[in-house]
This record gives structure tokens, C-alpha cells and sequence, in this order.
């Protein structure tokens, strides 16, 4: 492997470790939307049904999809800024991963990059498809930083 391909993915890794080390750091997760409600009353005497009314509320209304049903729940002030900050958890976990996947595609990248070229080297004739077909081979255990100036031998 290259120098640089090994400088590639040792930076990716650190990356990746660095990231995945915040996720043992969060707490439970919910997922959802919470809207404001106000609402009228029974009560006809009451000041919501004046016009204009003046609505009960705001209460606090939490709305997931759970197992593909719809389910609503109201959420007192406290549980809403609990459903808030478990939310927020969700979301960075959500932005965590995305990034590990990032950083995965990122070094596959590399990876490929490199299984192919030990696959096909790089020469001026074709490469012939029959010749080491298969699995990628063994690096090679040449120093590094000399398969520069090897590549070149003519
Ligand atoms: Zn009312």
C-alpha cells in the first residue's frame, strides 16, 4: 500500500473512531414532531368562544409514526422539554451515522482504488483479465517509499 493510500486511511479512521466515540455520550432517542395546540372548551360561557376567542392552550401535542400507525400523545411542559431534548438526541445520532457512513465511503473509496490497481498494474500493455483472477492479492513487501522509483524500472 502507498504512503499516501496509508496516510488516507489512517486520517478516515481517526475520523471515524473520533465520531463514533460522541455516540456512547447521548441518551435516549425519540423521533417525531411536536405541534402547539389550542383548543375551545365545552363551556359556551367561555372566553373561547368569543369572537375573537381566546383559546385554551398552547398544549403541547407529540405526533410519531410507531410501527407504521400514527400515534399522538399531549405532553405536559416538562415532558415536552424531555420529548425535546430526546429529539435532539435522535437527530444527532441520525447526523453521526450519516457522517460514519461518509467516512466508510470514503475509505472504501481508497480501498477500491488500490484492490484495483493490485487487480491491473499499471503497465502499457492491456491487462489481461485471465491473469490472477480472483481474490485481490497480497500487499506487497516492498519498503515504502522506494515503489516510486521501482515503478519506474523500465
Ligand atoms: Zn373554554
Amino acid at each position: 500500500m502507498s504512503a499516501d493510500a496509508e496516510r488516507q486511511l489512517a486520517r478516515l479512521r481517526a475520523r471515524f473512531h473520533q465520531k463514533a466515540q460522541q455516540l456512547p455520550k447521548l441518551g435516549f432517542v425519540i423521533r417525531g414532531t411536536i405541534i402547539e395546540r389550542f383548543s375551545r372548551c365545552g363551556s359556551l360561557g367561555c372566553g373561547c368562544h368569543d369572537d375573537p376567542p381566546r383559546l385554551h392552550g398552547p398544549y403541547w401535542q407529540w405526533t410519531a409514526k410507531v410501527n407504521g400507525k400514527t400515534v399522538t400523545r399531549n405532553l405536559s411542559d416538562h415532558q415536552v422539554e424531555r420529548y425535546r431534548e430526546w429529539m435532539d438526541n435522535a437527530l444527532r445520532v441520525d447526523q453521526l451515522v450519516h457522517e460514519l457512513h461518509e467516512l466508510s465511503a470514503q475509505a472504501d473509496e481508497v480501498l477500491r482504488t488500490l484492490e484495483r490497481e493490485a487487480a491491473a498494474p499499471k503497465k502499457k500493455n492491456r491487462p489481461n483479465p485471465s491473469r490472477r483472477s480472483g481474490r485481490a492479492g497480497s500487499p506487497h513487501p516492498t519498503a515504502s517509499g522506494t515503489s516510486a522509483s521501482d515503478a519506474r524500472r523500465p
